[in-house]
Parts: structure tokens; C-alpha cells; sequence
């Protein structure tokens, strides 16, 4: 076992450095680079579509580009890009969004800010479930995650002719992951 010094010198209490049986050095539980890739690999060998069904936050989201959602339209089945279907990976459970809530120092303004951009003024529009989420202590700041939308599994084929559709739509920006499908 090797401890772990802080660039002062001093140590770090638990955490420790272990070789493995594999002559891998490990940091506590942590994933080695390799285990890391390996389950990295495994996630983004299957592609998603996430429904827009509102998810945690029980609002479906209105399309930027089409408007589809707005009322008294209905909105798309599910997350779109260029309004096509767009496929997604690495994800576990849906598509999450991370939110940001201040404590009463800066309630005032901000009380609850998603880094998302049509999340934004997430405490004008649900004032009271922004409420509760901020934390209560002054200066402070607690982030979330929330699922916007449940996904279901796709095959590869399919993730590959949208991200086809996609592309002949020519969107400002082409995602990697779908690049990556049309290599
Ligand atoms: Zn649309």
C-alpha cells in the first residue's frame, strides 16, 4: 500500500494506492484507465432514442426549430435534431440535464439556473418546484440531475439512417457520435 501525499506532503487519510494482482496500480475503488474504456466501449456500442415525455421535470419540451409542442401543437414523439429522431449514446437511464440551484443569497435573480439553455429561467417557470430544490443554507449551491426524457433502444441500422436523415438537413452542428455512425 502507498499512501496518498497532498503536493504539501501530508496525507491523505483512506485514501490509499494498491497493486493489483495485474501489477496495475489503483487508487482506491477507483476504475483503472482500461476498465474505464472497456465500459466505455460497451455504452456507446448501443444507440437510443429518448422519448419527450416530459421525465422528471413533467413538461415535454417544444421543438427550438419547428415550434412542434408550443400549445396548442403537439410536440415530437421524441428528441429531434433537424426535426428527425436523433439518436443517442452513452446514456443510462435517459437523457439528464443538470440544473443548478442557489441558496437565498442569490434568490433574488437566479434561484435556480439549468446550464441547459431552455432550462434557464427554470425558477420563473416552476417557482415552486425551484423552491425546493435550492438549498437553505445562505451562499450555498446544490446541483441536480434530472431526466428529461426516458429512452428506448434502437438498432444500429436505425441509428444509422437517422443520423443519414439528419445530415441531409444540414444542421449547423453534425454531434460526433452521429459522425461517427456514417464513417
Ligand atoms: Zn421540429
Amino acid at each position: 500500500m502507498i499512501p496518498i501525499r497532498l503536493p504539501d506532503d501530508s496525507p491523505v487519510e483512506g485514501a490509499q494506492i494498491t497493486v493489483g494482482t495485474d501489477g496495475v496500480l489503483r487508487v482506491g475503488s477507483m476504475l483503472t484507465r482500461d476498465e474505464f474504456d472497456t465500459i466505455e466501449r460497451i455504452r456507446n456500442s448501443q444507440y437510443f432514442l429518448v422519448r419527450n415525455d416530459g421525465g422528471e421535470m413533467n413538461e415535454t419540451r417544444p421543438c427550438q426549430r419547428c415550434g412542434a409542442g408550443r400549445y396548442p401543437t403537439k410536440p415530437h414523439t421524441y428528441f429531434t435534431l433537424m426535426c428527425v429522431e436523433r439518436p443517442w449514446r452513452g446514456i443510462e437511464d435517459g437523457l439528464r440535464l443538470w440544473l443548478k440551484a442557489a441558496g437565498p443569497s442569490e434568490r433574488k435573480s437566479t434561484l435556480l439556473r439549468g446550464l441547459d439553455r431552455g432550462l434557464q429561467d427554470y425558477s420563473k417557470v416552476h417557482p415552486t418546484s425551484a423552491g425546493h430544490l435550492a438549498p437553505a443554507e445562505k451562499d450555498s449551491v446544490a446541483w441536480y440531475s434530472m431526466l428529461a426524457g426516458t429512452h428506448i433502444p434502437i438498432t444500429l441500422e436505425k441509428a444509422r439512417e437517422l443520423a443519414r436523415k439528419i445530415k441531409d438537413r444540414r444542421p449547423q452542428v453534425f454531434p460526433p457520435e452521429l459522425a461517427a455512425l456514417l464513417i
